[in-house]
């Protein structure tokens, strides 16, 4: 590793969203053979929308919450990408979130571009009428930025399936007819998928797999430790059971339990069936969250928070195979040395990208009024998951980078191309 590196790596701990998305966009670039023109335009979002929200909070008074849509590149088709309601949402992490949506969705070669957006609020002081009103009033807000053909806004932090189908009506009343496909996560019952909730852990669960038979191990002799017991973590980690693997440890925010025999996953509360149930469950041990991490197993699947592997615990990680269920667990300084050790990181722009996946087979859902099946959500998801893992293969294979660089390359050459093939107007 160059002195260079060196410092951007420990630089880069810190980053934010949209330093880390241009930083890995440069990178990624060194590797591509893609116009400088085209890696120059995607550095910048086409647009970022800001908005003025005005609630009518339950005591009568009037309260202004400031949103943002982001609108990071729509070459291979809409914008894509969550809604989230949460204090510290700003411009410039919505412009970051939506240039990793660019790329999730170009790795999958999913017809989307990328966007991302939220309201800066605290939902937690907010009434269930009142977010219903912010929701509404927010869709009414960027209700010319927003469509099935434009912008497709989807669940993230701070909001759910619930406020999806608000946000789906409230743009539905105002242009006179019903329009599922405006946004994704909804309940099944206004046009939702089947599968959805469970399909970014399903996702993380059959990339694990690959690698896991990739690097030339059996999946009934592997063990497994999964970091957060959310959405994601615990379908992950009961999938990754009910295959063969020893989940041997799971945590939620206060920590984790960790039996060398293997846990019984499904006996274990998720984040939405219990919240923080982890450590009430009976187990020979127990584990921090720090501690988790390093354990010596198999494979390790960091799916709650950014920034858990870092460049200060890197060298002390002890998987053999890291699995990215959360967004952005692993930075670019603990990338830097798990690369050195030759430990793979399969990235969650791949890993996780089953969200978005099954986001698109909602949209296709609405947009033909035909519901598919849960049996065919899994069956549509696993080929998809399939396809990307072997584009992405073939890259690490043939260019000799890691995964994430392979995955960068797969899709920024998908979206290079596309630039290249419709011009620059006028
Ligand atoms: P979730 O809220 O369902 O669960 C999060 C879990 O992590 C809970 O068990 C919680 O207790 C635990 N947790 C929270 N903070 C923690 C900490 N500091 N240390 C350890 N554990 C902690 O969330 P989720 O939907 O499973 O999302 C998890 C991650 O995956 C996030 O990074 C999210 O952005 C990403 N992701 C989610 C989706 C999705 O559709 N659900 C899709 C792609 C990526």
């Amino acid at each position: 590793m160059t002195s260079t590196q060196v410092t951007d790596a420990a630089e880069s701990d810190h980053e934010s969203a949209l330093e880390t998305a241009r930083r890995q966009l440069r990178e990624a670039a060194t590797h591509v053979d893609v116009d400088g023109g085209v890696i120059e335009r995607l550095k910048h979002p086409t647009r970022v929308v800001e908005v003025s929200v005005p609630l009518r909070r339950d005591d009568g008074s009037v309260e202004v919450f400031t949103g943002y849509r982001a609108q990071h590149d729509d070459v291979r088709g809409p914008y894509k990408g969550g809604l989230r309601y949460h204090p510290e949402v700003t411009a410039e992490e919505c412009v970051g979130l939506s240039m990793w949506m660019t790329w999730k969705c170009a790795v999958m070669d999913l017809p989307f571009g990328g966007g991302k957006g939220g309201i800066v609020v605290d939902p937690k002081n907010l009434s269930e009428g009142e977010k219903e009103r912010l929701t509404r009033r927010f869709a009414e807000e960027i209700r010319d930025e927003v469509g099935p053909s434009q912008d497709i806004p989807a669940p993230d932090m701070g909001t759910d399936a619930k406020t999806m189908a608000w946000f789906m009506d409230a743009y539905s009343m105002q242009q006179g007819e019903t329009i599922p496909g405006v946004v994704t996560g909804k309940p099944p019952v206004v046009g939702g998928s089947y599968g959805r909730e469970e399909a970014p852990g399903r996702s993380v669960a059959i990339v694990a797999r690959e690698a896991i038979d990739y690097y030339g191990k059996e999946i009934d002799d592997v063990s497994v430790a999964v970091q957060g017991y959310g959405s994601v973590g615990a379908n992950a980690a009961r999938l990754l059971q009910d295959w063969g693997a020893d989940v041997v440890a799971v945590s939620d925010v206060n920590g984790g339990i960790y039996d060398t025999a293997g846990l019984d996953t499904h006996a274990i509360p998720t984040h939405s069936e219990q919240p923080e149930g982890v450590m009430g469950q009976d187990a020979p041990n127990t584990v921090t969250n720090a501690e988790l991490l390093e354990l010596d197993v198999d494979v390790l699947i960091p799916a709650a928070v950014g920034n858990v592997i870092t460049r200060d615990n890197a060298d002390r990680i002890r998987a053999d195979i890291v699995v990215e269920g959360a967004n952005g667990p692993t930075t670019s300084g603990a990338d830097a040395v798990l690369n050195e050790r030759d430990v793979p990181v399969l990235p969650d722009i791949l890993a996780n990208a089953g969200g978005v996946t099954v986001s698109y087979f909602e949209w296709l859902q609405d947009i033909n009024r035909r519901k598919w099946s849960a049996e065919r959500v899994r069956n549509e998801l696993e080929s998809e998951m399939l396809s990307a893992w072997s584009d992405v293969r073939e890259e690490v294979e043939a260019a000799d980078v890691s995964w994430r660089d392979a995955a960068y390359v797969v899709a920024l050459t998908r979206i290079g191309k596309a630039k290249e093939a419709r011009g620059l107007w006028p």
